[in-house]
């Protein structure tokens, strides 16, 4: 077995808004935590990135953030690549950076 590189795991914490905005989006299937973790590859290039909320119909809210500060909150559509082994679709969004999350246990 090859190690494979963690997570990135830079936080980002949420305004009172922001937290209010993603708990009460339709059918969000997660309780939204004030801080989150990048879910990204270690080291990679570009924002981070970490899931807001899922809402109905299977919208998937990201936050992304870079190191200076900035951020956005917003809709982008998921990774389609899946794990040929488990069959289960990439957790992260379409065009992200690094490995794909089900490859990165
Ligand atoms: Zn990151
Ligand atoms: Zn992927």
């Amino acid at each position: 077995m090859t190690e494979l590189p963690p997570w990135c795991c830079v936080p980002v914490e949420l305004t009172a808004e922001e937290v209010a905005f993603l708990d009460g989006l339709p059918d969000g299937a997660h309780t939204v935590e004030s801080v989150r973790p990048c879910e990204i590859q270690e080291g990679h290039e570009g924002v981070h990135m970490s899931l807001g909320q899922a809402a109905k119909d299977d919208v998937e809210w990201w936050i992304l953030w870079d190191d200076a500060g900035g951020r956005e909150i917003g809709v982008l559509p998921p990774c389609e690549i899946e794990d040929p082994e488990s069959e289960h679709q990439c957790v992260l969004p379409l065009g992200h950076p690094g490995r794909c999350g089900f490859a990165l246990d």
